[in-house]
């Protein structure tokens, strides 16, 4: 997702690498040409700002150490910025993946928009606790608006090689829940995934929803679900739900897809939730955790 960027990046270093000895005016076009290059790739402007500052200041501040040459002082100290703008670096504690510190049945709360792919990474962290973390896991579709998200779950249930919960009509998403946390219970499931119903756009009605199923099942983690081709939509909608309802962490999908990447830069900033998984294709097996320094080592090539 970050190809555009990483290119223009690495044509400014280029650039720098050739130059001897780095001047001040050589930092400030660099820093102009870095500006530029994240607010193409749809990173939000004060989070633009932000990592200019901070690469300018410490540029400028930086001693000068015999054994890099300046350019590459310049690239590390870009890295770190970037590295801090997606969640990560020295004195933050950033969790990869999804933590299921708690006392079993633990709750996974997912929410997302419609088409987001919600349903699609439920079965994904299912396969993945199953396979990798010896798990047992439930799955439920609490999706009562649309009658084929219900199946749709179970179909990706067979395919994980989870369970998922019998449907029944005329069940209320917290009817849905409550009995899904049942069954946990009495049937000794690690972990439930709890697949709320989206909406096309937030809205009143899907914010009340998902906050009633959450006040009832309190999970460990609430997981919201954003495309990441969607850009700065995708930081305003995570904005919204964590203002409103709270989320412990952020799955960014269509990773795999041409998304410039600015989402994934402005997240932390503009929402305050953490990126923890990331998306990358339609299969199951298609899921990856977030590391705030491989993907600013991504980024910067
Ligand atoms: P929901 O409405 O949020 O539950 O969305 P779905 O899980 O049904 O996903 C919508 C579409 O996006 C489906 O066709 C999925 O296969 C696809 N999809 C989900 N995640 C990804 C991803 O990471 N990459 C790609 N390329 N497609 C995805």
């Amino acid at each position: 997702m970050f190809e555009a960027l990483s290119g223009k990046l690495n044509g400014v270093f280029d650039r720098l690498r050739r130059r001897g000895a780095l001047t001040e005016a050589d930092v400030a076009e660099a820093s102009r040409e870095v500006r530029l290059a994240l607010l193409e790739a749809d990173v939000a402007l004060p989070v633009v700002k932000d990592i200019v500052a901070k690469v300018r200041e410490r540029a400028v501040g930086a001693e000068v150490i015999k054994s890099v040459s300046p350019a590459q002082q310049v690239i590390k100290i870009v890295n770190d910025c970037l590295v801090e703008a997606l969640g990560g670096g020295e004195g933050v504690e950033h969790v990869p993946g999804i933590s299921l510190a708690a006392a079993a049945p633990v709750a996974i709360l997912m929410i997302g928009l419609q088409g987001s792919g919600k349903t699609t990474t439920s079965g994904k962290i299912a396969l993945r606790l199953r396979t990798r973390d010896k798990k047992k896991v439930l799955l439920a579709s609490l999706d009562v608006h649309r009658p084929a998200a219900q199946l749709q779950l179970e179909t990706l249930a067979r395919q994980a090689g989870v369970t998922s919960l019998p449907i029944v009509a005329g069940q209320s998403p917290l009817q849905i829940a409550a009995r899904a946390m049942e069954v946990a219970r009495g049937e000794l499931y690690d972990v439930v995934i709890l697949d709320t119903a989206g909406r096309l756009s937030i809205d009143e009605a899907l914010m009340d929803e998902v906050a009633a199923v959450k006040a009832a099942t309190r999970p460990h983690e609430s997981l919201l679900v954003v495309d990441a081709m969607t850009g700065q939509d995708a930081v305003q909608t995570a904005r919204a739900f964590n203002e409103r309802v709270g989320v412990t962490g952020i799955v960014m999908t269509r990773v795999d897809g041409d998304a410039r990447g600015g989402a994934a830069l402005s997240m932390r900033a503009v929402t305050g939730a953490p990126i923890k998984l990331l998306g990358a294709g339609e299969k199951l097996e298609a899921l990856e955790d977030f590391h705030p320094d491989r993907i600013a080592g991504r980024i910067l090539g």
